[in-house]
């Protein structure tokens, strides 16, 4: 460890936590109810199936490093240009890359705290200084949600990239697009402000809607977004990013030529094509995340409001014990240690099945 950079020094792996592929094993009749990664269990569109099937006769062919058919698919889906989209391995690797790039030793990369944790790795690797803003406080509408007002006062000299979700993993909780609006005014034109809409497939709130509508006004934003929830396609990697040409053009330069497999480009385009899964994924999933926050609610226990595809729920107590009684039960939750919330859980919204499943080995855990 030495040997590496000064702000690698200092990381940690991944820690994966649970061994998921031995649980799995070992699950019953019933099979595990993973509740633990976000992931959308209705799965992806049949037309993206069928689509990496087609693929199985080219695995021996490099992917189309331009990834031009996915690239002008989104761009007719957002109705943008297509010189504003970088395809990622997951958007997880454009968040890394776009620190790679634009912050580094002497600079400052601004999040919030209890902001996805990704952005402070992305800060640390890059040798940059990372800062981190106080989020809402317990009582406000959207507790540890992220406090733009404080953002935008933590922003200084060094600031080059400031992170921010919304809606926000792990809270949940998001802002209005008018407020990000705002923000976005006060904000010096040389720090790029990224936006995260890892969920955003999953809004139902009117009053937030892509900051993709920004970009014209405010060549600084930088709007990111994936396959991996929603669409439900996690397994095959591709996110992707939207923001100003000439930002695109520098990031390009550090892009690994062949950064998305085939069969991802070609499942992802048609994925982007069905509409209709996409909008039963959405119905399913409000209706499901509505019905499960109530049950919590129900319980006692406080749940965090969420337009996204989990809930944060805070026990008031240490959270490990209910944690191992739920994977004893095959139920798998996020534990929030890492985020320094010890007294909660993440759990994802499943389907009506699971949710009842998990409120079942719930109640036996808190009995
Ligand atoms: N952003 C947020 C807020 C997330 O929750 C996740 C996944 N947990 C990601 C980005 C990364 O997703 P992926 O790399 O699969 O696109």
């Amino acid at each position: 460890a030495a040997l590496a950079q000064p702000g690698i020094r200092g990381l940690r792996a991944y820690d994966p936590g649970l061994d998921l592929v031995a649980l799995r094993r070992a699950a019953g009749a019933g099979g595990l109810v993973e509740l633990g990664s976000n992931e959308n269990g209705l799965g992806p569109s049949p037309a993206a199936r069928a689509a990496l099937i087609a693929c199985l006769d080219s695995l021996h062919r490099y992917p189309d490093p331009l990834g031009g058919d996915l690239k002008r698919a989104l761009a007719a889906h957002h109705g943008l240009g297509v010189e504003r989209f970088l395809l990622g391995n997951g958007s997880h690797e454009l968040l890394m890359m776009l620190a790679q790039v634009f912050a580094g030793p002497g600079l400052e990369v601004l999040a919030s705290r209890y902001g996805f944790a990704v952005y402070a790795l992305a800060a640390q690797a890059a040798g940059a200084t990372l800062r981190l803003a106080e989020p809402n406080p317990a009582g406000h509408a959207m507790p540890r949600g992220h406090d733009l007002v404080a953002l935008a006062a933590a922003v200084g000299p060094a600031t080059r990239l400031v992170y921010l979700a919304n809606p926000n993993n792990p809270t949940g909780t998001w802002f209005p697009t008018a407020d990000l609006a705002a923000f976005l005014a006060r904000i010096p034109a040389d720090v790029l402000v990224v936006v995260d809409e890892a969920y955003l497939e999953y809004v139902t709130d009117p009053y937030l809607v892509s900051a993709a509508g920004l970009l014209d006004r405010h060549p600084n934003l930088v709007v990111t977004r994936t396959f991996s929830k929603a669409y439900a396609l996690a397994g095959l990697r591709v996110g992707y990013l939207m923001a100003a040409p000439g930002l695109v053009a520098v990031m390009e330069r550090v892009r690994e030529s062949f950064n998305v497999n085939g069969p991802g480009l070609a499942a992802c385009e048609a994925a982007l094509g069905d509409a209709p899964h996409l909008a039963r994924v959405r119905r399913e999933n409000a209706g499901e995340r509505e019905a499960l926050a109530d049950a919590l609610q129900a319980r006692e226990l406080a749940v965090a409001p969420s337009q996204t595809n989990f809930l944060l729920v805070d026990f008031g107590r240490e959270a490990g014990p209910v944690e191992a009684g739920l994977v004893a039960r095959g139920v798998v939750p996020r534990p929030m240690g890492g985020y320094g919330l010890a007294t909660c859980l993440r759990l994802t919204v499943g389907s009506r099945d699971e949710n009842r499943r998990l409120l079942q080995a719930l109640d036996e855990v808190l009995a």
